[in-house]
């Protein structure tokens, strides 16, 4: 459901301005706020709260957050509604993600009120743009050739981002910067073997680029799905690729408990 119908700031949540540190003058565009499990990744099944922005510089034709990128909503909250909502659930970890979260300034200053108040933050990003922030966790996942949407695939069936989203979609400078900064793991979403070659090719380029080592291990390999009746058909060809190559392979928690449920 969009933040604008569903976000409760709670009892005693402070919007009539904490100008004070400046958090009310922040805005960011707000799809989604809501606390569930991390279903993807290292972390996963770890309780977090998760703060959807709207807006992405891609257009994959997969993507399973359509109304951030095909279709952004303009919600807009304050940091100081944003934190109260987090704090309002009873979790130590914060998921930032997207959209394309590090498209906006005001991302900054949330993660710095985030590590002010000891949150753990994971940020969900498409590698694409680098941001100096206090992130614990660089969930990064560069887009492969795959993911463009080509006039069959495109949902809006015009290919007009065709072009714009294979040129912007690996930015190899911005990749090695985030690896290097933070901790981190590359997250790759994969239906087939094709995909996974060109993740291989990829890895190359990025351990020449980043001073810091990659290990297979923190390469992980994510089914192609946003739904159950999908990942049924992806999962086992992904695990088996998993093992073939030495890369770790990622569940998508949140599909196999709640299929393709908002806010989850
Ligand atoms: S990069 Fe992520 S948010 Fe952007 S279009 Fe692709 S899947 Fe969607």
């Amino acid at each position: 459901m969009p933040v604008s119908d569903s976000v409760d700031l709670g009892p005693g949540a402070d919007t009539d301005g904490d100008t004070a540190d400046g958090l009310d003058d922040v805005e960011l565009p707000i799809n989604e706020l809501f606390y569930s499990l991390q279903g993807e990744g290292t972390l996963a099944g770890v309780p977090s709260v998760f703060v959807r922005t709207s807006g992405c510089n891609l257009r994959c034709w997969f993507c399973d957050s359509y109304h951030t990128s095909w279709e952004p909503t303009h919600a807009r909250l304050s940091l100081v509604e944003i934190l109260a909502e987090i704090d309002s659930h009873d979790a130590d970890h914060v998921v930032l993600t997207g959209g394309e979260p590090l498209l906006h300034e005001g991302s900054t200053a949330l993660l710095e009120a985030l590590a002010d108040r000891n949150y753990h933050t994971t940020v969900e990003t498409n590698g694409t743009i680098f941001r100096d922030a206090p992130i614990d966790l660089a969930s990064i996942s560069p887009k492969l050739s795959s993911s463009t949407p080509t006039p069959e695939r495109d949902p809006t069936g015009t290919g007009e981002w065709e072009r714009r989203h294979e040129t912007d979609r690996i930015d190899l400078d911005a990749l090695a910067r985030l690896i290097e900064t933070y901790e981190f793991q590359l997250k790759f979403v994969v239906t087939d073997a094709d995909d996974v070659s060109e993740v291989c090719n990829l890895l190359e380029d990025v351990r020449a680029a980043a001073d810091t080592r990659i290990r297979d291990t923190d390469v992980l390999l994510m089914p192609e799905g946003a739904t159950r009746d999908r990942l049924a058909e992806t999962r086992h060809r992904v695990a088996d690729l998993a093992m073939e190559y030495g890369f770790r392979y990622t569940p998508r928690l949140h599909v196999d408990l709640w299929n393709d449920a908002p806010e989850t």
